[in-house]
């Protein structure tokens, strides 16, 4: 991978396997665009997106959905 790739291609790289190399569930969202952020193959079925999704700065719950 080349050190001059633009920020929008590593922001695409960490939104699709970054998150599986970092340890993270990653299940996609059924609307797309989110990721699970708990730890991999966690025993609920409860998904949660900490980083995305949320409605506001101040907002804690992200987006949380079943499988
Ligand atoms: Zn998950």
């Amino acid at each position: 991978m080349s050190a001059r790739a633009s920020l929008a291609d590593r922001m695409a790289e960490a939104a699709s396997s970054g998150g599986r190399a970092a340890g993270y569930c990653w299940l996609e969202h059924p609307d797309g665009g989110r990721y699970c952020t708990r730890a991999p193959g966690h025993s609920d079925r409860e998904h949660i997106d900490v980083y995305r999704g949320r409605e506001s700065v101040t907002s804690v719950a992200g987006t949380a959905w079943r499988e």
